[in-house]
């Protein structure tokens, strides 16, 4: 805006400059024309004094073109005769000459040569832009000197008036415009403001918090991902506390055992001795094999450890079964195998399969009859499920059983640590799939229901 303002100023003052001067060339024309009754050329019009015709003495002369060329707005004019001011304008002009001598000798010195002069000068009446134009008749001895002059502050004064409105409009619209964009940034900025507040609130509180969503615009997607970001979070220190509470928990025990036993044994009864060294030793290993199988959990939680590849169900079906049939005591049967290639870890669906060969193996009567199959159960999902003629999961225990440590109470006094389920469960999720139940007191049928690809499209 100043750039603009400044330029246009400075053009405009030029052009006001040029129009005093074609004015004060326009004087000595019009002088000529009152003096000798006609126009001279162009080119000599500044140039040289005009050449009186019809007038027999430079007063005459001087008097008309006073009485003939009349001073405009902010403009003056004088005539001199021999060097003394004689002759003022019959208008009321804005300022006068004859109230500074000293430029009225300047310019009669400075036309002494008979010349026109055109000339600017620092007067006490003013900053005057001014042309004198010396008029001589012939035969007379007298000489006259018409002086003409504009007062350029005044002039000026015009587009300074101008552009201080300018400035001043400028001026306040820049204000108006910072304070414009000072709140309309504030608005835009605001819920950034708040998701940071929101954001340090909950990191020192707690994680649970969910900072609102307002609107519908970018900042209103990034809060939401904010709060699924912390919502994720929250899910996995929540497991990860689980965890540690269980884990606690169940060591607690073994370690209670040990202490106990260890407490009261008599050092000096080498049966004692014997028989609570292998208790502890039991007890001991019991707590290696728990520590084996959370490891295993932790992994199976993680979906980003899985190594997915193309894996062939029948194949899979195959080796799975044959790995299986080697627990004894039992008759076992592959009933089925889906034909179709899953992107699915191999290593960890045998892990998850054979764990529920294995429960079925442990918790059905001595040579029963325990089947396993594969099928595809919708164009993309597929099923790796084990059947068994078992006692069948008690009635609100089905849910139970999936979570860590969770048991059917120790019923027939089997061993186990009660992660097993809980592995199967993980690694079904971690695929993007679940492990069903179907149990009755006949039998139990678990099954690990997998898409066959990752992004869920079928096969
Ligand atoms: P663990 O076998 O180490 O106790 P699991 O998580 O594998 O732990 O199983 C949890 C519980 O589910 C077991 O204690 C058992 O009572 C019950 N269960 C699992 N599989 C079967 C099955 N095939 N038949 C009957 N009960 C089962």
């Amino acid at each position: 805006m100043t750039v603009a303002g400044g330029t246009a100023y400075l053009v405009q003052r030029d052009r006001v400059l040029h129009a005093i001067d074609d004015h004060l060339h326009a004087a000595v024309e019009s002088a000529r024309v009152v003096v000798t009754g006609s126009g001279g050329a162009e080119s000599d019009r500044a140039a040289a004094a005009p050449e009186t015709a019809g007038f027999t003495d430079a007063r005459t002369a001087l008097e008309a073109v006073l009485a003939r060329v009349l001073p405009g707005p902010r403009q003056s004019a004088i005539g001199i005769l021999d060097g003394a001011p004689t002759y003022v304008s019959a208008l009321d002009t804005d300022f006068h000459l004859e109230d500074d001598p000293a430029f009225l000798d300047r310019v009669v010195a400075e036309t002494a040569d008979g010349s026109v002069r055109l000339g600017t000068a620092q007067s006490s009446v003013g900053n005057l832009r001014y042309i004198a134009i010396p008029i001589i008749v012939q035969g007379s001895d007298s000489r006259g000197l018409f002086v003409t002059a504009y007062d350029v502050d005044a002039e000026l004064a015009v587009i300074t008036t101008a552009f201080t409105t300018y400035a001043w409009v400028a001026l306040t619209s820049l204000v108006g415009i910072g304070l414009v964009g000072w709140y309309v940034a504030g608005r835009l900025l605001r819920p950034i403001r708040h998701l940071t507040a929101a954001a340090s609130h909950i990191t020192a509180t707690d994680l649970s918090e969910r900072i609102p969503v307002a609107g519908n615009d970018d900042v209103s997607a990034l809060t939401a991902t904010v709060n699924d970001m912390l919502g994720r979070l929250d899910t996995s220190i929540t497991t990860q506390q689980q965890l540690l509470t269980d884990v606690r928990h169940e060591l607690k025990t073994p370690l209670t055992i040990v202490r106990g036993h260890l407490e009261l044994v008599d050092a000096t009864d080498a049966d004692d001795v014997r028989a609570t060294r292998a208790l502890v030793i039991d007890e001991l290993d019991r707590m290696s094999g728990l520590v084996d199988e959370i490891g295993l959990l932790a992994d199976s939680q993680t979906s980003g450890a899985l190594q997915r590849r193309e894996v062939d169900v029948a194949d899979l079906s195959e080796q799975v079964f044959s790995k299986a049939s080697a627990i004894s005591n039992h008759d076992w049967r592959l009933a089925e195998t889906a034909t179709v290639v899953a992107s699915v870890d191999a290593g960890r669906i045998t892990q998850a399969w054979l764990q529920l060969a294995d429960n079925a193996a442990k918790y059905s009567p001595a040579g029963s009859l325990i089947q396993m199959g594969s099928r595809l159960r919708t164009a993309n999902r597929v099923e790796f499920w084990v059947l068994d003629e078992g006692p069948g999961i008690p009635e609100g225990m089905e849910e139970r059983i999936f979570e860590r440590f969770g048991r059917v109470d120790a019923r027939r006094g089997i061993q186990g640590s009660g992660l097993g389920l809980a592995i199967v469960a993980a690694i079904a999720q971690a695929h993007g799939g679940t492990v069903t139940l179907q149990t009755s007191p006949g039998g139990s049928r678990f099954a690990i229901d997998v898409p066959t690809a990752q992004d869920g499209t079928p096969r």
